[in-house]
């Protein structure tokens, strides 16, 4: 599923088990921020410490258990942790031996958000499709 409109564009990253890691930058032409998502096999782990110039990584765990690294400090993360890591930060990410690891990592520029939620976003006049399929 590729498909592109005036405002968006969407695609599927299909088996990310068997690529063990998609790239969404292209795939969505992203302009503030870039999105992989991953899979490590049990007891496969991030084979270096890495940190970043200018962007902050958000991490989230959907699936699986691991071991999560910043600087000198290691701990636990499972499905539904969430993890923000400073440009800085020394990071690595292990799945645990016995289980395997799905997690989404955001990459954005550390402090370029300026507002969020209700304070960006507008709500519109238009009823959304399935509301007037609904009513139909
Ligand atoms: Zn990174």
């Amino acid at each position: 599923m590729n498909t592109t409109g005036n405002n968006y564009q969407a695609t599927s990253v299909g088996d990310i088990q068997a690529k063990g890691r998609a790239t969404l930058h292209n795939e969505l032409a992203l302009t503030g921020s870039e999105i992989s998502i991953n899979e490590l096999p049990p007891g496969v782990g991030v084979p270096f410490l890495h940190s970043h110039k200018r962007n902050e990584e958000i991490y989230v765990v959907v699936r699986g258990k691991g071991r999560f690294q910043v600087d000198g400090d290691e701990f636990e993360v499972a499905e539904g942790s969430v993890i923000r890591v400073d440009p800085a930060g020394a990071r690595c990410i292990a799945a645990e031996p016995q289980s395997s690891l799905r997690y989404i990592c955001i990459q954005t520029e550390a402090k370029s958000l300026v507002q969020f939620t209700e304070g960006d976003g507008v709500i519109l006049e238009t009823k959304p499709t399935w509301r007037q399929r609904a009513s139909a």
